[in-house]
């Protein structure tokens, strides 16, 4: 066994990744956000980590475009909500 302190202090820095002693990593879901082409409707999800990258180039007010897999237009986050 390990000695008591150093467990502790293991557990108080890697506890999260454990899971009744097994390591069970970073297993947060992924996030996606619907993207649809503006040019034929083909819905894609992408996930929320490589919106919020392709964020970082954008101007103030731009929108995320990536492009559509099915005809290579334009693909922009779809309005989920529908008010
Ligand atoms: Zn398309």
């Amino acid at each position: 066994m390990a000695k008591k302190g150093e467990q502790d202090e293991f557990y108080e820095l890697f506890g999260h990744l454990f899971e009744n002693g097994e390591f069970v990593g970073l297993k947060e879901p992924i996030v996606t956000i619907l993207f649809k082409c503006i040019d034929c409707g083909t819905e894609d999800e992408v996930p929320d980590f490589v919106v919020d990258e392709f964020s970082y180039d954008l101007d103030e007010g731009e929108e995320v475009e990536t492009e559509c897999p099915a005809c290579g237009g334009t693909m922009r986050k779809a309005k989920t909500n529908p008010k």
